[in-house]
């Protein structure tokens, strides 16, 4: 069999710990054997990233705007434990957080639905797909824990010699203060993003915020969204046969839980990082989510949206072949490859990534899972495998 040619290639950025080991397993049985893998390889595992001061992050992500597509697996976010277990040079900032703030993207994240593996939430039918901004607000805060009572200011000095200074607090004793921004353009690509994504896939877009409470702030992002849509979508919404609504975050929440799914949430950066961990965990497994980063100028990283499964490498490195799911993973691939057959017309490219998730799942529609799925199947699993079997299980059905 003569394997599948790509006409251009792909960035590849490797990552940490367990998510690292079955990034090689999925290369080796599932791609391998069938393409001729073309990739810009970039090792953003913990130690490079470090010894190179974060450069090969920057590089990374450079690559993914010239190339247009990468894939991405889960990196670790150093903390303090990280630096003497990896004996680092200093704390490094987020790689996710580098790579998004370069890419002013926003990630959409969908859940991966299965026959046998029911939603906790029973009025879900069809998937919610998560359009987080990732642009600014709290991850790229400045905070100060301040010493002593005090008067915390915010002030912004313009390029044309304006001064706008508000007092934030005249505190009576020592606190915290922090400093947030976002920007228009960002927004505005936000807003973009999100309808071209939502009527590509015939849904219609919530978005919620707290403008009630942070009447500028939010209500800059409330005020953009309407003129974006208005000037740019709304006769294109009703051609499609869907709406675009706003409504306060926490309505946003209980109507949630009661729809029954099918529609695109825009969520502010906080907000998308903390609700699709409970959307991912309400549709079974942190696993069974897809995870895509788009920017405004049409450049797309795929990864899963879990991180690098510390607990389960523990036990790997011990000896233990774990039962780690490596459907996202999988599928940050498929969804690269598509869009990469896609861009360049290779339409061998697009259809093996499309046999290859129809694999994934039939594997566990015909019952054979990995541990974190079997606790919630129904009918219960034939086989739970460790990830290397379940592998070459979805090997044998491709
Ligand atoms: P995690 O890797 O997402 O794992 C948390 C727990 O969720 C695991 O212990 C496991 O539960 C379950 N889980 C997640 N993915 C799974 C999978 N594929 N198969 C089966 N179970 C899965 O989060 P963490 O352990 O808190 O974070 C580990 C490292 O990942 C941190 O250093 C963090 O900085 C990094 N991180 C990276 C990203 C990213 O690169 N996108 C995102 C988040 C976190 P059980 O133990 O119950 O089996
Ligand atoms: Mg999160």
């Amino acid at each position: 069999m003569s394997k599948i040619q790509m006409k251009n290639a792909i960035a590849e950025l490797d990552g940490d710990e367990m998510t690292r080991v079955l990034w090689a397993v999925i290369k080796e049985k599932l791609l391998d054997p069938y393409i001729d893998l073309k990739t810009e390889y970039y090792d953003l595992g913990l130690k490079n990233r470090d010894d190179s001061d974060d450069k090969i992050t920057y590089e990374a992500a450079n690559a993914i705007k010239r190339l247009g597509v990468g894939v991405k697996c889960a990196t670790i976010t150093s903390n303090a434990a990280r630096v003497k277990e990896y004996n680092l040079k200093q704390l490094t900032p987020s790689p996710n957080g580098i790579i998004r703030s370069e890419l002013d993207g926003t990630v959409f994240r969908t859940p991966i639905f299965v026959k046998n593996v029911h939603c906790n939430v029973s009025s879900w039918k069809k998937p919610i797909i998560l359009g987080r901004h990732a642009y600014g607000d709290v991850y790229k805060n400045c905070e100060i824990k301040t010493p002593c009572k005090g008067k915390a200011e915010l002030v912004f000095t313009g390029e044309d010699g304006t001064e706008i200074r508000k007092t934030i607090m005249d505190m009576k004793g020592p606190g915290i203060i922090q400093g947030i921004h976002n920007l228009d353009s960002s927004i505005e690509s936000f807003a973009r993003c999100c309808f071209t994504y939502a009527l590509d896939q015939k849904v219609p877009v919530w978005f919620g915020a707290k403008d009630t409470i942070s009447k500028t702030y939010d209500g800059n992002f409330k005020e953009i969204f309407q003129r974006v849509f208005d000037a740019e979508y709304k006769t294109k919404f009703e051609q499609a046969g869907i709406e675009y609504f706003y409504t306060l975050i926490d309505d946003a929440v209980a109507r949630i839980m009661k729809c029954e799914g099918g529609l695109m949430w825009a969520c502010k950066n906080y907000d998308g990082d903390v609700m699709s961990d409970m959307v991912a965990s309400a549709c079974g497994s942190l696993a069974m989510m897809t995870s895509v980063l788009v920017s405004p100028d049409g450049c797309y990283e795929y990864e899963a949206s879990h991180g690098t499964v510390q607990k389960h490498y523990y036990r790997y490195q011990k000896g233990e072949k774990t039962s780690t799911n490596p459907v996202a993973l999988i599928f940050a691939w498929t969804g690269a490859l598509a869009k990469r057959g896609e861009i360049d017309g290779t339409k061998d490219l697009v259809d093996f990534a499309k046999k290859l998730e129809k694999a994934t799942l039939s594997t566990i529609e015909d019952g054979i899972m990995t541990g974190d799925l079997a606790r919630l199947a129904d009918p219960a699993p034939a086989k739970v495998l460790n990830s290397w079997e379940f592998i070459d299980e979805i090997a044998s059905r491709l």
